[in-house]
């Protein structure tokens, strides 16, 4: 971009863009090391604090104490068992130097957001090692946005960066960005890109994540995760790194706005059966507890027409369907077929038929929604493992889902010191980079909870890191 005429230039030590909860810390850190820190943000006040905003707020970390009334969490949970999740829910490929460097620092982590007045809340029963923030992911970007206020930390709102600038040898020495009154170029000492994936963004979804992604109608998290500042860096020879092809979602009631939804998953389905708007199973619903699959199975909804399902109850599991948004409401019926038409399945024979089959497949043992309990089908497919009992006592309810895109994998090189790696393995000087738009932590999957924690940990690192450099560069 060529930009004709003067272009106003401002001062400062470390620029961190974005003001989501990778930003915030990154920024927080770097003010606690010394240094004037400045944050550009594209969103308005209100919408600032990325997807952070409407999460639940719910952080993964290290756990040595048991829980206390001050200290509320899910269980104690070692160094190790929190890589093991790491290894286990990215199929062995998450990055063990990065992964070892969020689980050793991820306590301090926490304990570090209390200076800043965030305090934890009864976490919701889940496995161990999580606690919950008060006022959920709103209170949290809410109370580290008034902490950042109070220690003078600027925040551009409304302004977006577009480039970064570099000197003659690459050293990347400032951000272009513009306001409303036009470009700016903002010159520091260090620059933090925390601006977040691109699942916002249909057309690099389609290019990176393939066309069925491409479709997906929900994004849950901020409509401003666009994926610039992955470009921006790319631009001038960063290395992309772990798995671009890769996103988060989960099965969220169709009905859910479509941006900035928040947490409106319908939990349960395991119970239930499946079904496309052909009115046919697609999926072992019952093949493990609902943690281990809900990514798997919102990854195939989405690949159905109209990426779209129907998860359907009867009386004796209906309270098994687990809703979190007042707007999920149930589709009842007291006949199959009613219910086909109210879902609008476009086979209601079909539907009925799926049905009967699956009644009839269903093998004798006890029903036990606490464990994985052995309840399954014979002779159909696909099978259900688990949890399989008659949908045969009306009235039938139902819910429609789809997969809502959460957040994309793929990202930046960064190494543990969060500087940015070029594409020969070299840090480029002055850039670091933290947060969902850093590649190598999660392939296919991760472990709930853990985004925010590396918001945090290398948040934490970044500002540390870039308040040195500034202040070697002001000497
Ligand atoms: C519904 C939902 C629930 C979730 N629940 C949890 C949970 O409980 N626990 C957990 O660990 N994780 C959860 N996550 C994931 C987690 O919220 C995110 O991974 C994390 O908050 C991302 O933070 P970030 O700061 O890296 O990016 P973002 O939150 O995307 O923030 C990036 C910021 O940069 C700004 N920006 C973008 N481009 C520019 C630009 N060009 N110039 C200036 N500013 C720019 C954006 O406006 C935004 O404010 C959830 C996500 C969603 C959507």
């Amino acid at each position: 971009m060529l930009a004709i005429g003067d272009i106003p230039k401002e001062e400062h030590d470390v620029i961190v863009i974005g003001c989501g909860l990778a930003g915030l810390a990154s920024a927080l850190s770097a003010y606690e090391n010394g240094v004037e820190v400045v944050i550009v943000e594209k969103a308005t006040r209100a919408l600032a604090g990325g997807s952070g905003r409407f999460t639940d707020g719910v952080i993964r970390s290290v756990i040595k104490e048991p829980s206390s009334e001050k200290n509320p969490h899910t269980g104690i949970y070692s160094e190790e068992d929190f890589y093991d999740d790491l290894m286990k829910t990215t199929k062995g490929m998450c990055d063990p130097e990065l992964a070892e460097t969020l689980v050793k620092n991820s306590a301090s982590a926490l304990d570090w957001l209390l200076n800043f007045g965030v305090e934890w809340d009864i976490p919701r029963p889940g496995g161990p090692g999580r606690r919950t923030a008060k006022g959920g992911g709103e209170g949290l970007v809410e109370t580290l946005i008034s902490a950042a206020e109070k220690r003078g930390i600027k925040i551009l709102y409304e302004t977006r960066a577009i480039k970064l600038i570099v000197d003659k040898y690459m050293n990347v020495i400032g951000v272009r960005v513009l306001t409303k009154n036009g470009l700016l170029d903002l010159m520091g000492k260090a620059v933090i890109l925390a601006s977040g994936g691109f699942q916002a963004n249909p057309e690099m979804r389609t290019k990176y994540l393939g066309e069925t992604a491409g479709l997906i109608q929900i994004v849950r998290g901020t409509r401003h995760a666009t994926g610039e500042g992955i470009m921006m860096a790319l631009e001038i020879g960063a290395q992309p790194y772990g798995h671009w092809g890769g996103f988060h979602t989960a099965p969220i009631d169709a009905r859910s706005p479509k941006l900035e939804c928040g947490v409106t998953n319908i939990r349960g389905f395991e119970y239930g059966i499946l079904v496309n708007i052909y009115g046919e199973r697609f999926v072992d619903e019952g093949e493990n507890y609902y943690d281990l699959i809900y990514v798997d199975v919102a990854h195939k909804i989405i690949k159905q027409p109209g990426n779209l399902a129907f998860s359907i109850f009867d009386q004796k599991i209906k309270h098994l369907a687990l809703i979190h948004w007042a707007g999920s409401e149930a589709i009842v019926a007291d006949t199959l077929k009613e219910l086909a038409e109210r879902l609008g399945i476009l086979y209601p024979e079909r539907f009925e038929k799926t049905v009967n089959e699956f009644n009839a497949a269903v093998q004798p043992g006890e029903f036990n929604p606490k464990k994985l309990d052995g309840k399954c089908t014979i002779g159909i497919e696909p099978p259900k493992s688990n949890w399989a009992v008659p949908i045969d006592t009306p009235p039938y309810v139902s819910y429609p889902l789809t997969g809502g895109i959460t957040f994309t994998f793929g990202g930046l090189r960064i190494n543990t010191n969060a500087e940015v790696l070029d594409i020969t393995g070299k840090p480029i000087p002055g850039l670091y980079a933290v947060g969902e738009l850093t590649g190598g932590f999660f392939y296919h999957s991760y472990p709930g909870g853990s985004g925010i924690t590396r918001n945090l940990v290398f948040g934490r690192i970044a500002g540390k890191n870039a308040a040195e450099r500034a202040k070697c560069q002001k000497t």
